[in-house]
Parts: C-alpha cells; sequence; structure tokens
C-alpha cells in the first residue's frame, strides 16, 4: 500500500478529539482503531484462557497468545524464547534486579526514570552514577572511567523521558563487557520511536512497556538472550515444571517468568500495535518525530524566556522551562487552549537535581503529531508570556 500521511493516520485514532494538541505521547501513546479491534476481539469473541484448556476456544487463544509473541520478537530483531511478557518496563527492570544471581554493583546515569533507579536499589544492589554531558546526554567517556571489574551491570535509558537524549548503545554494551558487566536497556521511549534490533545493539536485556508503543496499558516485555540464566522471580501457576512439597522444578525461559495467568488480552493488542507501527515503519516515524521536534526547538529558542534542555538531536521528545513560570502554570494554561504536555518532574527527580530546576515541561510527540499541534503549543506559551507578564 502507498504511504500514509500525517492526517491520513490521525483518522486511526479515535482518541485524538477534533481540537485537542496532545502532547504527551511520551507518558502514553494514543491507541489506533486497530489496536482497539484486537483487544476487543480478544476480550469477546475469542476469549478464553492460554496454557490450560483442553477445549478448542483455548487451544486457539494459546496460538493466538505465542504467535503474539513471536511478532513482538521479530519487531525487535529476536526469537520468541528470548521475550517475557511482563507488566511493563517497571516489572521487567524489577524482575532483572530481584531475579539476578548477583546482586553487586550497578552503574546508573544520572538521566534515569525512577523505574531504572529504585528497583536496584530495594533489591540491595550498589548503585554507583554516571554524569551527563553538558548538553543532557549520557557521559560514556565518563562511564569508561567509572567502570571497574567489580561492576556486574549497567543499566540505562537508550532515550531519555525527559530530555530525548539518544545512548549509543553499542558503545555502552562495549564498556560495560570490558569490565565483564552486562548491559541493560530501559528501551521504553526508543522502541516506539526508533528502529531497534536488539541482536545488533549488543545489549543484554532490553525492557519496555506495550502502552507507549501504541498499544494497552499492562502489558510489557523484558528480552534477554540469556534468560535461560536467570531464576524465577514470582511463583505461581504455569511456571513450573512439576511441584511437590520436597522440591519445585520450574518452566524453560520464557515461561518460567510468567507466573499466573497472563495479560492475554494486552499481549494480543500489543501485537496488533505492532503490525500497526511496523506497516508505517519507524524510520519514517522517527523522521517525522524529528522534523517536529527541530521546529519546535527553533521556535523556543527563540523566546527569551525560555530554557530549552536536551541535546539538538532529542528523539520525540522536548523539555523546557520558562523563566518566573511553574511548569505546573504553563501546563494548565495550555490546557486552557486544548494542548496536553506533562509537567513535573517526569519521575527523574535525580535529573532535576541536575537540571536544578524542580521540574520542567515536557513537549512529546507520536506518530500523528503534527505541525499544528507544534503551533498550538507556541500559540498558548505566547498567551503563557503574556499572562505572566
Ligand atoms: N523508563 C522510561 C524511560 C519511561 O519513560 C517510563 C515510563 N514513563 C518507564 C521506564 C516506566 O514505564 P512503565 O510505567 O510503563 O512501567
Amino acid at each position: 500500500p502507498p504511504p500514509r500521511s500525517g492526517e491520513d493516520l490521525r483518522k486511526d485514532f479515535p482518541g485524538l478529539t477534533p481540537g485537542w494538541h496532545y502532547l504527551d505521547t511520551a507518558a502514553t501513546a494514543q491507541k489506533p482503531q486497530a489496536v482497539i479491534d484486537a483487544t476487543v476481539a480478544a476480550m469477546g469473541r475469542d476469549y478464553a484462557t492460554v496454557h490450560r484448556g483442553v477445549y478448542a476456544r483455548s487451544a486457539d487463544m494459546t496460538l493466538a497468545y505465542e504467535a503474539a509473541r513471536r511478532r513482538i520478537a521479530g519487531f525487535i530483531g529476536a526469537r520468541e524464547e528470548q521475550v517475557a511478557f511482563v507488566r511493563g518496563a517497571t516489572e521487567a527492570i524489577n524482575l532483572v534486579a530481584y531475579a539476578h544471581p548477583k546482586k553487586g554493583r550497578v552503574l546508573l546515569s544520572v538521566l534515569e526514570h525512577h523505574s531504572n533507579i529504585v528497583p536496584w536499589q530495594l533489591a540491595g544492589w550498589q548503585v554507583d552514577v554516571c554524569p551527563l554531558t553538558d548538553d543532557g546526554r549520557i557521559d560514556l567517556d565518563a562511564a569508561e572511567r567509572l567502570l571497574t571489574s567489580e561492576h556486574n551491570m549497567v543499566a540505562l535509558a537508550h532515550v531519555s523521558n525527559v530530555l530525548g537524549s539518544p545512548l549509543d548503545v553499542a558503545r555502552a554494551a562495549d564498556l560495560a563487557h570490558r569490565v565483564g558487566a552486562e548491559l541493560l536497556i530501559d528501551g521504553c521511549q526508543a522502541v516506539p520511536r526508533l528502529p531497534v534490533d536488539v541482536s545488533a545493539l549488543g545489549c543484554d536485556y532490553y525492557a519496555f512497556s506495550g502502552h507507549k508503543l501504541y498499544g494497552p496499558t499492562g502489558v510489557g516485555v523484558l528480552w534477554s538472550d540469556k534468560l535461560d540464566a536467570l531464576p524465577p522471580w514470582q511463583g505461581g501457576g504455569s511456571m513450573i515444571d512439576r511441584v511437590t512439597f520436597a522440591k519445585t522444578t520450574y518452566a524453560p525461559a520464557p515461561t518460567r517468568f510468567e507466573a499466573g495467568t497472563p495479560a492475554i488480552i494486552e499481549a494480543l493488542g500489543l501485537a496488533a500495535a505492532v503490525d500497526y507501527v511496523d506497516a508505517i515503519g519507524l524510520d519514517a516515524i522517527h523522521a517525522h518525530e524529528c522534523a517536529l521536534v527541530g521546529r519546535l526547538r527553533e521556535a523556543l529558542a527563540r523566546k527569551n524566556s525560555v530554557r530549552l534542555f536536551g541535546p539538538e538531536n532529542s528523539a520525540g521528545i522536548v523539555s523546557f522551562a520558562m523563566a518566573g513560570v511553574h511548569p505546573h502554570d504553563i501546563g494548565t494554561i495550555l490546557d486552557e487552549s486544548g494542548v496536553a504536555i506533562r509537567a513535573g518532574h517526569h519521575c527523574a527527580q535525580p535529573l532535576m537535581e541536575h537540571l536544578g530546576v524542580p521540574a520542567t515541561a515536557r513537549a512529546s510527540f507520536g506518530l500523528y503529531s503534527n505541525e499544528d499541534d507544534v503551533t498550538a503549543l507556541i500559540e498558548g506559551l505566547a498567551r503563557v508570556e503574556r499572562i505572566f507578564g
């Protein structure tokens, strides 16, 4: 089929109501009708449990669930047995932090989301922190100096949820592996905006959430080519081989990590989202978002009252502050003009401290964002300037 234009794509998203400028896709993406239809069918006509039933409907659902796993694995260049369904990136990172047999030292960075900080602390890892470059990228030269043979893990965001900074994952993997550490990548913000091929990146674990990839909430992925080396984390139904009171043995990965009835409907919805995104192409989505980021950064740079954060090549995300105006006030005034941005610490309080601000205003784009959204934001900010004098 011929490539579809942005306006054409917007019609696929019932959540994009007329006159509303949704600039919070980094928090969660709107859902295309194809994803809604897939979840409705999975919850209605096709609904049954997986892995248990002997009747045809359940067998069909099991096939569909495993086909969803295969589809999502293929989308990131992986094999199906390397993909565990989890609730989201948060659960994926908790899983590795808790299940890992060597809970030693982990190197994180200043810009990490709380979900890539707190699990390591809770699970008892010793946390070291890599600084950022002046333009807000993870400073891999500093990481090279900080890493020692005592580190067993490096855990970094592929794309920052606040600054949009993309990471050179191949170099990070090389640095981690040189000292014998593994690399976990938090791919939450990368998977919806950059082509991701885990087999080429060189990382050991890759985590992401379905709802940021235009899929449902409640499902996400932990990829690893060494899932078999991880002991189980949560116990329950489905994850076992044989249970006795004397000794329990476990199913092979990835089933070993899917205790209990899984998010069946959501997994099928995520596979539909992957189909949808793939049909447009991540190269096209990335180019589209880069053009919008360029336009917005240029317009913001012209405003004297605005402080702009993050590097020029931010992927889909632009954070800023306005002199004398709290980001919450910016967000509230913009909302009155039908412009939805995020204002706050974005679950990255150490980064806010590093930037010397309590919060930022953040605009983030998706495949359906357009120039009108940017114009509405800029006009809304002019109104903020008028109100605050
Ligand atoms: N990491 C990053 C970079 C994120 O942007 C988010 C979501 N804001 C998360 C992790 C956590 O994702 P979830 O809440 O879907 O588990």
